[in-house]
This record gives structure tokens, C-alpha cells and sequence, in this order.
């Protein structure tokens, strides 16, 4: 049997810390989780927001990539990050503002768009010295946080919070300022603002092209959420019918069933509320209807499971594999949706290529359509005859590496770049293109300066052991829920950890920065390391079993002297994917030759 190995070096040691390998802010999880360990909240929530100045809001609504790449999943179920950078949020004490930041440079810097991806974009701006203007159409920054999500995930003052820190910086803010055909991008080149990132995210729900699709109550997800949202009265039948599958036609489902107690709540007196409880409680239990229909099986849907999972509980009845054929309607009304069965959603190549079954029609009827199928940029403030090429689906082409248009001082990111996405890749696509802006304009300033930190790793290492035991066989904390009868208008559904399960929680992770050293110098190769093991990572082979060249020329090299008796050459292997760091070896070597040492990469 051959062993495939290689050499280890820092890019090694960086890839196996699964959660700051999964954010795309490269956010250092690890450490704020042992630091809520310590319960130094305020230190813990200071490393979230380093790289990130949303992390309160990540701390509600992120999508957590880190958790998919956690290394505990491998072993069972991935810490809740999420939860645990909430957690370090409610109770941090950090309620100092950031200070005002002193201009250091010349050149003004216009950010179209103050959600995650400018503000982001415009705060890292700031920090480094520029003065930047942010335009923003609407009366509120925050873009599709306070648009688009429920307030019922995400309370407003969360998003207050995380802009508040945000302005301290000292960038110029234009609210209701929407650049248009009236007010273009070449206006604003005009007052002087040489350099532009484009981050106006895609705010207009797209319209699948069915027959019916004007009857009256026949709505568009984003508008109805941007108008529920701005606080706006909706009315919404009694049933309801959503087509779409994300998570945006969630959102929408599960606002319509809020929508509709508080249409009944216009006017309420306190002795009266027990009583609308109970009556809303009893409409939540079946008198009034929201349903959902989408093309892909729940396997596919392109929805979290948990948001699934809990759109259900709210009563919310999902019908998977349908396609919507044409709305139904009379005198102008509608009066329910024809769908055909779905065979299969994409093609061989995974591209999105739904196959129908004929004659498989079905009608639901409902008195409300809500179609939440996509949503698309809205560029009206681009000339036509503008350099900025586009791309088919109507987002902004740019370089992906650098964030730079077609258009050489034009940057765009965010979802206007790339189509919908999340908060967290936005906030990453406003950092980097931070960094080329700042590097393009130093450039032309003559200054030469080693920037793009996203990509350099600086390692800072020290030997520190801690081990918790038993952690390994501690269970997962998940937060818990508001109760059925609670979830009414915007009354947060998800709940903050408990200190205690914070501290449990945090116990369960594997620690991954922390790596086991060898020293082959001092190594008698007894084997105790390898019998204490408890994942059997570790084993000694022949040496004729390595194949990696490069490294049996080291270890030779290094161990012919000490081996040159012994007939066979040994090595010890180690395979890191199934380490815990439970730092037995370490403990068990007799003569000091593996050490626990920690590595920070910034
Ligand atoms: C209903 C819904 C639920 C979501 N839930 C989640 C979730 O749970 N987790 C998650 O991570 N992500 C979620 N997202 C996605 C997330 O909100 C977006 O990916 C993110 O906000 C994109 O950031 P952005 O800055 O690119 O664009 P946006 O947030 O869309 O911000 C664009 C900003 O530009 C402004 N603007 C637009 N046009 C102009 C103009 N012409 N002139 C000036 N200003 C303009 C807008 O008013 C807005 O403030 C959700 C999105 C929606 C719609």
C-alpha cells in the first residue's frame, strides 16, 4: 500500500481552519469562539467585526458558509457560528463608536447604493484615508436588509446598530438621492467624483411571463416585501398562493401570514388583545391559507432547510415539483393557478432546464398570487452609449478579481455584479473592492503600497494547549424558538443562546488552529502516539510506502544518521482530516517530541 503525502506548510495549516476558510471575509470564528469560552464577549464580538462591519447582522441572518465548512461537521453536526457570534453581539459592551477617520487623500469616491456591499465598500474606503459620498435612492440605508428581509428576522435596530458604527467613519450620505436617466452616471463624474463603485443590488422582481398574470391580486414578491416593509398596509386575500422556492418566496409566505393578522389589528385596545391572540392563534391553525409552489423537489430548493423547516411549523403548506402553467381568474380576478408536474429540474450539466410531464394539469385555488421568481438590477442611470458592458442577465460585467467595470475608474459588487445572493459575499465584495480602488489610486499616485490583505497570510504562532474534556461528545446547540402562538407581526422567531449554551457550545469546538508539531530529531518512533490516538489518524509506515519525493529526501536527509542501524526507515503519518486535537499524542510522548502549537492567520 502506497501513502500519498505531502509537505506541510502554512497554506496547510490555514485550509484545515474550516471556518475562516469558509467566509468570504475570512472572518477568524475560531477566536471569538474561545473567547466567548472565556466569556469575554466584548473581545469575542471586536474579532467578528474586524473583518466585517455587519457582524451583528451576520450574527442574525447570515447564511454561514463557515458552518458548512466547519471540520466538527465531519465528525457529527458543525458548531453554531451563527449563533454564537449573536450571542457574543447581545452581550458585548462595545457600545464605544468608531472614530471619525482623518482624510488623508484628495480623491473623491462616490458609492451608488447604501446597502451591505456599498456601505461595506465606503466604510473600508474611509478607514484607509478617502472621503466618500454615498447615494442613496431610498430614505433608509441598508438596502435589502430593511427592504427586503422581515422584521421578524431581523429586528431594525440591529441594522441601526451595524450602520450607525458604520457612519462613525465620517462618509457623506445623500438618502433620496436615486440616480436615474435624469441623474446619471456622467452627472456625477461632473461634480468631480473621478472614482465610482456600483453597488445598487437587484431591486426589481422579475415576472414569469404566464397567461393571467395581470389579474388583480397578482402580486410581485419584492414589491409586496419592499411595501410591507416601509410599513406600508397590504391586503392579502385569504389564500394565498406563493410561487417560487427560495428564500425570498419563504419570507414572502411567511410575511403574508403576518400581513394578514395585522390587517386585523388596525385598531386594538389592550383589553381586546388576549382575545385577537386567541382568534389569531386559531386563523394560524388553519382558517386562513398560505401555500407554496416551486419546480424543484425539497431536495433542491434553494431555500435553507431551517427557514423551511419552520415556514411549515408556522403552517405554511408547500407543494414542491409543480410548474406554474397560467393563473385562472374571472372578471379580471383571479381565481386560483393551473400547475403541471415536474419530471426533473436541471440537465446533466446541472443548468437550470425544468422537464414537465403533460397532462398532469392541476388547479389550487386562491384568491392571492404572490410570484417570488427572481429578481434582476434596475441601470437606468447608465447612458446608453455608456462604456459599461453588461452582462445577459443583466448584471454589470466586471473583472471578478479586481471588481473594476469595463470601465476602467467604474467598480461595481454585490448582488448588481453577481446576480441575488447573501449579505456576507456583498460585504465581501465591498472590501475588495476597497482594496483595488485604494490600489489602482495609489498607483496613479505614484505611491507603491503592499495591499489586497484578503489574500496574504501572515501567521502568527505560539504553543498554548487547552482541552476541555469529553468535548468531543457534547451535542450541538441549536437557539430556540418563539413558540407558535407568539409568532405575530414582528416578534423575533429566532432566540439569543443562553450564557450556558453559549459555553457548551463553544466547548464542542475542535480548535482547528491548533496543530500537532513533530519533532523528528527527538522522535524515537515508540508508536505511543499512534495507539493513544482515538480517530486513528496517526500511523507509522515503511518509509517505501511515502510517495512524496520531495519529502523522503528531507526526512532522510534529517534521519539517516540516527536510523542508518535499522534496516527500514519509518515515518510517522499524519491525516489531518480526522484530527480533533484532543492533544492525547502529545500527552503521551515519552520524550517531548510533538508539541500543540497555535496558528493565527490574518
Ligand atoms: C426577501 C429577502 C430576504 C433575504 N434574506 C437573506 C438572508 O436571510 N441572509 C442573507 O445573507 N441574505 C439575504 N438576502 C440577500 C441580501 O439581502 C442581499 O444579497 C444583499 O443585501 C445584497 O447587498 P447589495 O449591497 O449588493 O444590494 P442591496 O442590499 O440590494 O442594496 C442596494 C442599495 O442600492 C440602492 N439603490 C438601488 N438603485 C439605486 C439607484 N439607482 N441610485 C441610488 N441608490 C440605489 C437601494 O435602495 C439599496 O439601498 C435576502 C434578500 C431578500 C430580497
Amino acid at each position: 500500500m502506497k501513502f500519498k503525502v505531502k509537505n506541510l506548510d502554512l497554506l496547510n495549516f490555514h485550509e484545515n481552519i474550516g471556518c475562516q476558510k469558509g467566509c468570504p471575509v475570512g472572518t477568524n470564528a475560531w477566536k471569538y469562539i474561545s473567547l466567548i469560552n472565556l466569556g469575554k464577549y466584548t473581545e469575542a464580538f471586536r474579532i467578528a467585526r474586524e473583518p466585517n462591519p455587519f457582524a451583528s447582522i451576520c450574527g442574525r441572518i447570515c447564511t454561514h458558509p463557515c458552518e458548512v465548512n466547519c471540520r466538527k461537521g465531519d465528525f457529527g453536526n458543525p458548531i453554531s457560528i451563527k449563533a454564537l457570534k449573536r450571542l457574543a453581539e447581545e452581550h458585548s459592551k462595545d457600545t464605544e463608536p468608531y472614530l471619525k477617520q482623518r482624510i488623508k487623500y484628495k480623491e473623491k469616491i462616490a458609492v451608488i447604493g447604501g446597502g451591505p456591499s456599498g456601505l461595506t465598500a465606503a466604510y473600508y474606503l474611509q478607514k484607509r484615508g478617502y472621503q466618500v459620498t454615498v447615494f442613496e435612492s431610498t430614505s433608509t440605508l441598508g438596502g435589502m436588509l430593511w427592504l427586503g428581509v422581515p422584521e421578524y428576522r431581523l429586528p431594525r435596530e440591529i441594522i441601526q446598530k451595524d450602520i450607525e458604527f458604520i457612519l462613525s467613519t465620517g462618509m457623506d450620505v445623500r438618502l433620496n438621492t436615486p440616480l436615474n436617466s435624469n441623474y446619471t452616471l456622467e452627472d456625477i463624474k461632473k461634480e468631480g467624483f473621478e472614482t465610482i463603485f456600483i453597488a445598487v443590488g437587484t431591486q426589481k422582481g422579475k415576472e414569469l411571463n404566464v397567461e393571467g398574470k395581470d389579474f388583480d391580486g397578482v402580486f410581485n414578491g419584492i414589491d409586496f416585501l419592499l411595501n410591507v416593509n416601509k410599513g406600508y398596509q397590504v391586503k392579502v386575500g385569504s389564500k394565498v398562493i406563493v410561487v417560487g422556492g427560495g428564500n425570498v418566496a419563504l419570507d414572502v409566505a411567511r410575511t403574508v401570514l403576518r400581513q394578514n393578522t395585522n390587517n386585523n389589528n388596525s385598531s386594538v385596545s389592550e383589553e381586546a388583545q388576549a382575545a385577537v391572540d386567541a382568534a389569531r392563534t386559531a386563523l394560524r391553525l388553519g382558517a386562513k391559507e398560505v401555500h407554496i409552489m416551486c419546480v424543484e423537489s425539497r431536495g433542491e430548493m434553494p431555500a435553507t432547510g431551517w427557514e423551511i423547516q419552520e415556514a411549515e411549523k408556522e403552517g405554511i403548506i408547500i407543494h414542491n415539483s409543480c410548474s406554474l402553467k397560467k393563473i385562472i381568474g374571472e372578471k379580471g380576478k383571479v381565481l386560483g393557478i393551473e400547475t403541471l408536474s415536474v419530471k426533473s429540474v436541471f440537465d446533466a450539466n446541472g443548468v437550470f432546464n425544468p422537464i414537465l410531464i403533460p397532462k398532469t394539469e392541476n388547479i389550487l385555488y386562491c384568491d392571492t398570487v404572490i410570484m417570488a421568481v427572481g429578481q434582476k438590477p434596475e441601470l437606468d442611470f447608465l447612458n446608453s452609449d455608456s462604456n459599461i458592458k453588461l452582462n445577459l442577465n443583466g448584471t454589470i460585467k466586471i473583472n471578478e478579481e479586481h471588481y473594476q467595470t469595463t470601465e476602467s475608474n467604474v467598480f461595481a459588487g454585490g448582488d448588481v455584479a453577481f446576480g441575488p445572493r447573501n449579505v456576507i459575499q456583498a460585504v465581501a465584495d465591498g472590501k475588495k473592492a476597497a482594496d483595488s480602488i485604494h490600489l489602482m489610486l495609489s498607483e496613479k499616485r505614484g505611491e507603491k503600497e503592499e495591499i489586497l490583505p484578503v489574500k496574504t497570510i501572515k501567521a502568527v504562532c505560539h504553543q498554548q494547549f487547552e482541552f476541555k474534556p469529553n468535548y468531543h461528545k457534547i451535542k450541538r446547540q441549536d437557539a430556540s424558538t418563539l413558540s407558535l402562538d407568539r409568532r405575530i407581526g414582528i416578534s423575533e422567531v429566532e432566540q439569543c443562546f443562553t450564557i450556558e449554551q453559549g459555553i457548551a457550545e463553544s466547548n464542542r469546538c475542535l480548535r482547528c488552529q491548533i496543530y500537532t508539531v513533530f519533532n523528528s530529531d527527538t522522535c524515537i518512533l515508540c508508536g505511543g502516539c499512534v495507539d493513544i490516538c482515538p480517530t486513528s489518524c496517526l500511523s507509522i509506515v515503511d518509509f517505501d510506502q511515502v510517495e512524496n519525493v520531495e519529502l523522503k529526501k528531507t526526512f532522510i536527509s534529517i534521519n539517516s544518521n540516527k536510523f542508518e542501524n535499522k534496516q527500514k526507515l519509518c515515518s510517522i503519518l499524519k491525516d489531518d482530516t480526522q484530527c480533533i486535537q484532543c492533544g492525547q499524542c502529545f500527552r503521551r510522548c515519552p520524550v517531548n517530541a510533538i508539541s500543540m502549537e497555535s496558528f493565527e492567520f490574518i
